[in-house]
């Protein structure tokens, strides 16, 4: 069988000012259905873009987005729009996509019948089925958004998107604005809901203990270009990149090394500009093992593993 999604050397570039900013550079993936993929990397580095340009929400310059065996690169919003039932999105903050004077009802029931989904009738049995499904109590329908706390909210946000059938959901920081205990309650429910309509994700977090826990592959991206990629299993068992190494130390998965350990304790510095981008590899003004080949010639993608890839000199 074909993948559901595949992503194939896409490219974005904004103009901002005069000035060019690369946004996402060729990255290609394939996701097959009920399955996810994690986009890991820092805000800036592209990731919430690369999940708009495989809805479509973006147009890319460069590169080919294959949905369901449709190439959707370039079809026209007419054309886009009994696919966009099929392809939805859970924000970080689900409160900013409602209407503060719509009623939590009113607002899954609006998502359905702007695609024409059932009677009126069928509309509300179906939101207070959504409602339960996704652990709240179907009195929340009367509610207003700013009633509800913030996980609340959240299920709220996932019933709108379920409510449409989708095939493939992209999660952009999903459980970033929750509280703790509430993540991985979310978590659970997007587990379970995963399972129960085999839908494929795109979860986007900067969480790698998150991404690690939901993902069967995973991109790690650094201005946006992807530094490492493969199958979850294979790339947290052997991190290969210094950037995906920094990533993990937040979850304690250090290199047995003790000097790499510590070159990477040591770690400085921000993202730096995308409009200005380092020399050579990207990465190197803030990598511990940077030699001077780091900083004048770009890295190629060698295969570390079978499907396991990375962008750096030092791979082998
Ligand atoms: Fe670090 Fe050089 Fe590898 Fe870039 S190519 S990640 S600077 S070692
Ligand atoms: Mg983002």
């Amino acid at each position: 069988s074909s993948p559901l999604l595949q992503v194939e050397e896409v490219s974005k570039r904004f103009r901002v000012q005069g000035r060019e900013l690369h946004a996402v550079e060729k990255v290609s993936f394939q996701l097959d259905a009920g399955k996810t993929m994690g986009l890991v990397g820092e805000s800036g580095s592209g990731k919430s873009t690369l999940g708009r340009l495989v809805l479509r929400l973006l147009d890319a310059n460069e590169g080919r987005i294959v949905f369901n065996g449709q190439d959707i690169t370039k079809l026209s919003p007419k054309q886009m729009r009994p696919l966009r039932r099929d392809m939805q999105i859970i924000f970080q903050d689900p409160q900013a996509s409602m209407s503060p004077r719509m009623t939590i009802g009113a607002a899954i029931e609006d998502a359905m019948a702007i695609h024409n989904i059932g009677t009126k009738a069928e509309r509300q049995k179906r939101v207070d089925e959504l409602l339960e499904r996704v652990g709240l109590s179907t009195v929340v329908k009367y509610a207003f958004p700013h009633e509800l706390s913030g996980g609340q909210l959240q299920r709220v946000g996932i019933a709108r998107a379920l409510s449409l059938n989708p095939k493939l959901v992209i999660c952009d920081e999903p459980i970033s604005a929750l509280d703790v205990s509430i993540q991985v309650q979310v978590i659970q429910l997007l587990q379970e809901l995963q399972k129960d309509f085999n839908l494929t994700y795109i979860f986007i977090s900067h969480n790698l203990a998150v991404v690690e826990y939901l993902s069967d592959q995973v991109a790690v991206l650094y201005l946006g270009e992807v530094v490492e990629q493969g199958p979850a299993e294979e790339l947290f068992a052997n991190p290969t990149h210094p950037y995906t190494q920094v990533l993990l130390q937040s979850i304690l998965k250090m290199p047995e090394d003790a000097d790499k350990r510590q070159a990477l304790t040591s770690i400085q510095g921000e993202i730096p500009s995308p409009f200005n981008p380092p020399s050579g590899c990207t990465f190197h003004p803030r990598c511990p093992f940077a030699t001077d080949v780091c900083r004048q010639k770009k890295p190629e993608r060698k295969l570390v593993g079978s499907q396991h890839s990375v962008t750096c000199h030092l791979a082998n």
